[in-house]
């Protein structure tokens, strides 16, 4: 996977691709990434990427022109996706990362001030993703988060693959609970199921907090999901259990 930042301050991003799983799967040639400043396609001394919006109001909004040239010099192989950073795009999710993850190259504009001209949206993105219902002051801490995301589910990011198939999301679930030592701390004991060594009872335990979990948190997945019969019964009880 190949990525391409464009942003007015790739200070920001440089950083967090130097520690963790991201700086491991581009020393293991898995991931390669480039963070430009958009000012290097400026054409004026003064290196303006932004302009006055017509029709008044406050606010700049970042040009045209040097977002095209920029594209235009990184897209050689015409073959990336083209993804603007903006909370009017598609909300992200755990499988939109795991979609774009597949992808050859991305190249990620990130926004500044009032956003970026029109035109560039019409003409070369081909994507628009929001990372929620909320207004960052610009797309760099919108793009690390995509950045993040999409690195973890690289081939070869996580130790374990297990790890991150059984994340919250992976299964429209979210994880269950997690234990570590001591067994028992300040009077709260570690389930015994999870002491037990028993791994298929450990696996079935598991599943059922998961699903408890995500009933009581996060209904709405469920709805993406076919529940056994024996799943439907799990729910019925904790449900009964909590009402009493
Ligand atoms: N005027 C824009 C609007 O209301 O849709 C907001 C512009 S915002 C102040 C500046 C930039 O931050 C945007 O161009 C975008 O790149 C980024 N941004 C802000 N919130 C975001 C979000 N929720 N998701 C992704 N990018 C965001």
């Amino acid at each position: 996977m190949k990525m391409d930042v464009l942003a007015l301050f790739p200070e920001i991003i440089a950083p967090a691709l130097q520690t963790g799983i991201l700086r491991r799967i581009q020393d293991a040639d898995r991931f390669s990434i480039n963070v430009y400043n958009l000012r290097d396609w400026a054409t004026d001394k003064h290196k303006t990427v932004d302009d006055y919006p017509y029709g008044g109001g406050a606010g700049m909004i970042l040009k045209p022109e040097p977002l095209f040239a920029a594209v235009a010099a990184l897209n050689t192989e015409s073959d990336a996706q083209i993804v603007y950073l903006t909370p009017q795009g598609t909300p992200l999710t755990q499988s939109l990362v795991e979609a774009l993850s597949l992808e050859s190259h991305l190249i990620l504009i990130c926004g500044r001030y009032k956003g970026i001209d029109e035109r560039v949206r019409q003409k070369i993105v081909t994507t628009e993703i929001s990372i929620g219902d909320y207004v960052l002051s610009g797309g760099e801490i919108a793009a690390l988060v995509l950045i993040d995301a999409i690195g973890r589910v690289l081939p070869g990011a996580l130790g374990d693959f297990e790890s991150a198939h059984e994340d919250s999301f992976s299964q429209d679930l979210l994880d269950h609970p997690h234990y570590t030592r001591p067994a028992e701390y300040e009077g709260m004991k570690v389930p015994e199921v999870l002491l037990s060594g028993h791994h298929e009872k450990i696996k079935e335990w598991r599943h059922a907090e998961a699903i408890k979990r995500t009933a009581q948190r996060r209904p709405d997945l469920l709805q993406n999901l076919e529940l056994t019969d024996e799943e439907l019964a799990l729910l019925q009880t904790s449900e009964n259990k909590s009402s009493c």
